[in-house]
């Protein structure tokens, strides 16, 4: 069946023809690591999860890439500001190091208790300082760059169509360019290839260059780093809306300079999460969440998330709530004890509605209609082998281990808790309907003292014997 994307270099949905038959190349940029992942954030990685499952599910071998920026990105898009991660390891009083290694663990995690498939391929920007140097040196003898006092740039007039993704009016741009503080810079979207450490303070991260000491600047990395994992030219590069503009433009101005060769086939970006009425989560605002201490602390399953992700299309905004999060848990509970009530062995999946599963995911990932095939499955008189045979075809794409939370569900139910703990269970599910979080806690230590361990994780909650 013909999977179709939308491809934002050609504003949209093209069939997906790949450059080598039943072979993807995927490049997906990740984190800064100077700071937890906020909820936002993972809504990306969880389109982005949504995509590879969706590739597999059409047969496709994956080679899929992801970058940990840990070094270049400045606070301002303008290669101003500080460095966000030399600036945090200042705030929190530790190494730069330590900060990327501890964030990087942290992302890591995340994604882990989101069943996001991990990359085949992580790469550090640290750890490719030598390959972002000679991008610089093929840029330069290219003639696409210059040098000002503070670091290496690349001439965007030099390159032809340089707002074929971002599709701006290059002109207006321009006309916005009083408000731009760097004088230096021949045209306002020239960017850093290199940035000089500031004359008389040391860095944490520097490393000497032909042309000084200092650090790459942020966009560079993903084009050295997919350049050398994936090719010249590869399939499929994503990330979220607010890249298309500054990052990806950047990515596709300095890879084609140096390699003369169309960089990606395919550009896909999602949309954002928004809180507060169409405010985008950030991490520099008061706005952020975190899935630990919005979901995970709070004892709701963080697949909830996963699910409430999977409820709107990656490319329309989404609005986040605890309410909005509460009533996805709800409708993940019911899902799960409809799968738990399926009583027999796998069966055969039902060929139309293994069809219209795989057509909704084709339409460039429509999951809010693929989750309806689902429901519609679900509620037909199909036997339950049939039904169990489509929840674990399905789940391969939806990723909510849909199996194995009912089967923990099924655990719960067969243990013969003591009624003491049944009361304190109850007690504590009211608790949490309360948003009663201090009360909740109590009584998970209360569970605890009669000898059984509550634990919330993304199987649900398990209950177990001490
Ligand atoms: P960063 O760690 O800031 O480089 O961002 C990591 C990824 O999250 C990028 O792909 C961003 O485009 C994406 N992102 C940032 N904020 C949001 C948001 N509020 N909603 C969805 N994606 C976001
Ligand atoms: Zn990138």
């Amino acid at each position: 069946m013909d999977l179709y994307l939308y491809n934002s270099l050609n504003l949209k949905k093209e069939k997906f023809i790949p450059l080598k038959k039943g072979a993807v190349g995927l490049y997906t940029c990740g984190p800064t690591v100077y700071n937890f992942a906020h909820l936002g954030n993972l809504r990306t990685y969880l389109f982005e999860d949504f995509l590879v499952r969706t590739l597999v599910y059409n047969g496709y071998k994956l080679k899929r890439v992801m970058n940990i920026t840990d070094v270049g990105h400045l606070s301002g898009d303008m290669d101003m500001g500080e460095d966000k991660v030399e600036a945090e390891a200042t705030r929190e009083g530790r190494s730069a190091w330590d900060i990327t290694a501890y964030y990087t663990d942290a992302f890591q995690e995340d994604l882990k208790l989101l069943n996001v498939t991990p990359p085949d391929v992580w790469c550090r920007a640290t750890e490719h300082i030598n390959e972002q140097i000679d991008l610089i040196k093929t840029l330069e003898n290219k003639g696409y760059t210059y040098i000002t006092s503070d670091g290496v740039y690349f001439d965007t007039s030099k390159f032809s169509d340089y707002n074929r993704l971002s599709h701006l009016d290059l002109d207006e741009l321009q006309e916005g360019a009083r408000v731009e503080k760097n004088e230096e810079k021949k045209n306002l979207t020239d960017f850093a290839l290199w940035k000089f450490s500031p004359i008389g303070s040391k860095r944490q991260m520097e490393w000497s260059s032909p042309w000084g000491i200092g650090f790459p600047g942020w966009h560079l990395e993903c084009s050295a780093m997919s350049l050398k994992y994936l090719g010249e030219t590869f399939d499929i590069h994503c990330g979220g809306i607010d890249h298309v503009n500054i990052h990806h433009t950047n990515e596709i101005a300095q890879s084609e300079a140096a390699t003369g060769k169309k960089f990606v086939n395919y550009w896909l970006h999602g949309a954002f999460l928004n809180i507060a009425g169409g405010k985008k989560m950030a991490k520099s605002e008061d706005n952020f969440l975190t899935l630990d201490k919005s979901l995970v602390k709070k004892g709701l399953n963080p697949l909830a998330y996963r699910f409430a992700a999977l409820q709107v299309h990656y490319r329309k905004p989404m609005e986040y709530s605890e309410d909005s999060l509460r009533q996805a848990e709800n409708a993940l509970e019911s899902l799960i004890n409809q799968v738990a009530a399926l009583k027999d062995e796998p069966g055969q999946i039902d060929e139309v509605y293994q069809v219209d599963f795989q057509t909704a995911i084709n339409d460039d990932l429509n999951m809010p209609q693929a989750l309806a095939v689902l429901f519609k499955m679900l509620k037909s008189d199909l036997s339950d082998s049939d039904k169990l045979a489509g929840v674990i075809n399905f789940d391969q794409v939806l990723g909510l281990s849909l199996l194995s939370q009912a089967a923990s569900k099924a655990d719960i139910e067969e243990t013969d808790l003591p009624e003491e703990v049944k009361i304190l269970l109850n007690k504590r599910e009211q608790a949490r309907v309360d948003k009663n979080w201090e009360l909740a806690d109590s009584l998970r230590d209360d569970i605890k003292r009669a000898g059984y361990n509550l634990e919330d994780n993304s199987d649900g909650q398990l209950i177990k014997k001490i």
